[in-house]
Parts: structure tokens; sequence; C-alpha cells
């Protein structure tokens, strides 16, 4: 314990013990602190809540600019968006109606994306109207975009089979014909030149003199070649697509033609003759449908004009004379 020290005061004229005035001091400095860090306090409060740092300035200013680059992409994205809308109107309309095959809903091609939590997050921000329209907008506009791309693959798809069926299933005269003087008698009900009765006729009869060059109508396989029973020397090719064409009544086969062959369309696979049941040098010409006889005079679009389609029609037609 140490000694109690005093000091005279002057005014009172007594000894005041000086440790008393020293804690009376602390006591006074303390205040003061405390009261100067309360003040302090205050300052800051209100200088935090009404003047900006300049880093708080700088972001202000960012968010301005990126909720004005957020309008601008909205609207880019609304331009895209009819852009992809146009573009698959072609495609429902015109592509998939050309290559029969259904139309796309547009429930697939947008999504749902209007009532989806997938923006959930984005319901904090401020602007989070802008945000969440823009991203929903973008987000369509991608699906759109990949529905579109998937679209066109399969359309390109078929669109290539469809061009390879144009190049087998049977489109031209099987003979040269182009002032069609060859066209004898078509498909249908004829006198039978043999026996005289009504029968029918399953392909169409081209008169020509022997040796006249004979054409496949279209690509395809060689599934017979030789004499056939009532056709005589006959060709049968197989085209795909469910179409087969018979080329019968033949003076001679192509040599080194047989079963397995390939052939494109006007090629040469032998000439005109009169073998078989015939009654002059013709080619009798069948195009087949899965098995089923057609009327040939539909299968020669790449070769006539419409004009001259009518007037094989009305050849053909004819009940005249039938070489079988
Ligand atoms: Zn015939």
């Amino acid at each position: 314990m140490g000694k109690a020290k005093y000091h005279f005061n002057e005014h009172t004229l007594n000894y005041d013990r000086i440790d008393n005035t020293i804690r009376h001091r602390l006591i006074k400095i303390g205040q003061y602190l405390i009261g100067s860090i309360l003040m302090g306090i205050v300052f800051f409060v209100i200088f935090i809540f009404t003047v900006k740092s300049p880093n708080e300035k700088l972001l202000e200013a960012e968010n301005k600019r990126i909720s004005t680059q957020y309008e601008l992409l909205s609207r880019q994205l609304d331009d895209a968006m009819e852009v992809l809308t146009n573009i698959q109107q072609r495609d429902d309309n015109f592509y998939r109606v050309v290559l029969q095959v259904d139309s796309i809903p547009s429930s697939i091609r947008r999504g749902n994306y209007i009532n989806s939590n997938r923006y959930q997050k984005l319901l904090r921000m401020r602007t989070s109207d802008l945000v969440i329209a823009t991203s929903q907008k973008m987000d369509m506009v991608s699906r759109m975009l990949y529905i579109q791309s998937n679209s066109f693959d399969e359309l390109v798809a078929l669109a290539k089979q469809e061009e390879k069926k144009l190049q087998h299933i049977p489109a031209i005269q099987p003979i040269p014909n182009k002032d069609l003087k060859r066209t004898a008698s078509g498909y249908g009900w004829r006198i039978d030149p043999i026996y005289h009765t009504r029968r029918f006729h399953q392909g169409m009869d081209f008169s020509a003199p022997t040796g006249t060059k004979i054409f496949a109508t279209g690509n395809g396989t060689v599934i017979k070649a030789g004499w056939e029973q009532g056709y005589g020397n006959a060709v049968f090719i197989d085209h795909g697509f469910g179409y087969v064409t018979v080329y019968a009544h033949m003076h001679q086969l192509k040599k080194g033609l047989r079963r397995g062959s390939k052939v494109s369309r006007g090629e040469v696979i032998g000439f005109v003759g009169n073998t078989g049941k015939s009654t002059g040098p013709h080619l009798h010409y069948e195009v087949r449908l899965k098995g089923k006889p057609q009327n040939p005079q539909n299968y020669y679009f790449m070769d006539l004009s419409p004009e001259e389609y009518d007037q094989m029609i009305q050849i053909s037609a004819n009940y005249g004379r039938v070489f079988d």
C-alpha cells in the first residue's frame, strides 16, 4: 500500500488527496472521450447514409449502364424472335408441308419459360422485371434456335431422300418418242389382239421398229433378265421405294445385262422386238407399285411437257390396236 499524497489547494487552503484529483480527472477525460466517440458515431452514421463514396458513385453509374444495356438487349432479342418466328412459319407452312412431315407445336418450339421458377433468384434484384424478361427471351431464343436447327437437319435428310427417290422412280418414256408417234395403246380394258376378248392391259405399248433402243426409266437394279412366259425376252428392274418396271417382247437384251446389274435412268437395256405373246414389233412397258400395276402414263413427268402429256393421254386412251 502506497502512502497517500496530498496537494495544497491554494483556493480552499486545504490539502486535497492527489489520487482523488487524478480519479476526478480521469473521469472527466473518460466522459470527454465517450462523448467524442458518440459524436463520431453519429456523424459517421449520418455521413454513410447521406454522402456516397466514389466507389458507390461508380457502382451506381455502372448499374445504370447495365440497365440501359439490358433494355437494348431486350429489344434486340425481340427482333431476333421475330426473325425466328418468321423462319418457323416458313418451316411449318412450307418446308414441312412439301416434305409431308407434321409441323412442330409452338409449345415445343418456345418451351415454357413464362411460369418457370428458374428466375427465382433474380427476383431479389431491384431491376428484376427487366432482367427476368430479358433472361426469358434469351432462353426462348436459344430454344427456338435449337429446335429450328434440328428441324432443318431433319428436312435436309428428307430432301436428300426425296432427291434419291426422284432419281429412282420411273419418270421417262422407255423408248425415244419425243413426237409421241410410237405410243400405240395404253393401260386399261382392251380387246385382246389374239383371243379377241376384253382383257385388262396392265401396261403401255409403244410400237417401234425392231432394234429401237429401250431405256431404263429410273435408277435401279435388274431383278430379272431373260425369257419370261408371255413377255418373251424381258427385263424387270427394281427401283426401290416399292417400284418395279417391266420391259417385254425385246428382240435382244443389252449384252452383259443380268440379274443384279445396276442401271441408271436413260441407260439402254435392250432393243425392241416381237418375242413372246406379241403381234408386231413393240415394247410392252409396265410400272408396278408394291406389286400392283400402275398406269404408266403417270410416270413420264421428266420427259413430257404438260401439252405433250395431254396428247399422250388422248393417244393411249384410244381403244385401237394393242400389241400385248
Ligand atoms: Zn402391251
